[in-house]
């Protein structure tokens, strides 16, 4: 057996089946591309779904993480440390908000969320307790705990989870009208992603955005927009509400915030909001550490240039104006995203999204499916023109064979 199918035996008799990666065993990365463990080297077009916007060992953020872990690198929040303060400063600077609540993980952002939404709705709008209800959007993903597959639409996330949590009603993505019947007196927010990933990168239709802002604002309702994905330069902008102009009360961030190096996460909102809490509420014994401060603020610090979002305003047109082109072929049927993220529908008779991939891996080239014949594209930020240019032509290849 070769390295790549011992390893793959292994981790199959090990480890629970819950995901199906793509053969190949990735043993070191460099910037987008990654070398498996017989050598051979892949062009990254997933970028860990946009937590590695910044590519695989990118130097600063190794550095900082490096320098941080000889000095300290977990105090739990019964102390302060010296990196705390900064991080929540600039990231609200970042995010041009007042307050931030760090976690760990996407979900547990979004699970902050959600019970900063119910607690905002008892003690501010005056919502009878226990009656609070968050509007969300058909196709979300928002991650994977017990309450936000509660809501997620998708069987396969959802099945056999039960007894799923209450207080959630979901609405058709895109919909103003269906959200704004789906409004009651005791709706406290509005949960969607401004653009959805996993879904296939559905970017809503124009105006959507900022007439949910309009709608949560007559009703006294918060509109928090999870940008955990979409947000942090891969559209070309800080945040993908900023293309339709919109600010939203509450943004969820996650993945690139890490900087591919841990994972880091947090809720950032006004002081109205983010001070319903009391000490004791909420927490996490790994939120806001010192290490995942310390890599977040070179995160930070490297968006606050702009360069990023340029480049990926910049990429990402290329890379649409090429997709376009396949998209008048035949072979794809349909393209959608912004910056440097793409979903590519796939005519179904070439194959499944899975097949796609995995013939783009014989041609060097990483991505991942989604729903049936869609795949995503959505390389690190600091890909050159030419190593994208390179992967269009594999996926081309792949196309036409
Ligand atoms: C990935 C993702 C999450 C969940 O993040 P995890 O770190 O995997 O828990 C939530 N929302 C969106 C939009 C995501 O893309």
């Amino acid at each position: 057996m070769s390295a790549t199918e011992t390893a793959i035996a292994s981790a199959e008799a090990h480890s629970a089946h819950n995901y199906h990666p793509l053969p190949v065993v990735v043993a070191s990365a460099e910037g987008a591309w990654m070398t498996d463990v017989e050598g051979r080297r892949y062009l990254d077009l997933l970028a860990g779904y946009s937590a590695l916007n910044f590519g695989h060992g990118n130097r600063r953020l190794i550095d900082a993480a490096k320098a941080q872990l000889e000095r300290v690198t977990l105090t739990s929040r019964a102390f302060h440390h010296d990196r705390f303060a900064d991080f929540c400063t600039r990231l609200a600077e970042l995010c041009s908000m007042e307050m931030v609540l760090p976690m760990n993980t996407g979900a547990e952002a979004v699970e902050t969320a959600v019970k900063t939404a119910r607690k905002w709705g008892y003690r501010v709008k005056g919502v009878p307790d226990g009656m609070a209800k968050i509007i969300v959007a058909s196709d979300n993903f928002h991650g994977r705990t017990t309450t936000i597959i509660s809501f997620s639409t998708d069987p396969e996330a959802r099945a056999d989870y039960g007894p799923y949590t209450p207080g959630f009603e979901i609405v058709p993505y895109g919909d103003l009208t269906a959200l704004q019947e789906a409004m009651t007196e005791n709706t406290v927010a509005v949960l969607i992603e401004p653009i959805q990933g996993e879904a296939g990168v559905l970017v809503p239709p124009a105006g959507y955005l900022p007439g949910v802002r309009e709608l949560t604002r007559e009703r006294n309702v918060l509109f928090i927009a999870d940008e955990i994905q979409s947000g942090l330069g891969r559209t070309g902008k800080t945040f993908a509400c900023e293309h339709e102009g919109v600010v939203p009360d509450m943004y969820v961030l996650g993945k690139a915030l890490g900087g591919g190096v841990v994972p880091v996460s947090a809720v950032v909102s006004s002081a109205d909001i983010l001070g319903v809490f009391k000490p004791g509420e909420h927490g996490s014994t790994f939120g806001g550490n010192p290490l995942a401060c310390a890599v977040a603020l070179e995160v930070i610090a490297m968006l606050r240039t702009g360069e990023y979002q340029e480049r990926a305003a910049e990429l990402g047109d290329h890379l649409h104006r090429e997709l376009g082109l396949l998209a008048g072929g035949g072979a794809v049927e349909a393209v959608r995203g912004r910056g440097l993220w793409a979903g590519v529908d796939i005519a179904p008779a070439l194959g499944t999204g899975r097949e796609i991939s995995e013939r783009l891996m014989e041609e060097r080239v990483l991505v991942k499916d989604t729903h049936g014949s869609t795949i995503r594209i959505a390389p690190p930020l600091v890909i050159s023109k030419e190593d994208l240019d390179w992967g269009l032509d594999r996926l081309r290849t792949v196309l036409s064979s």
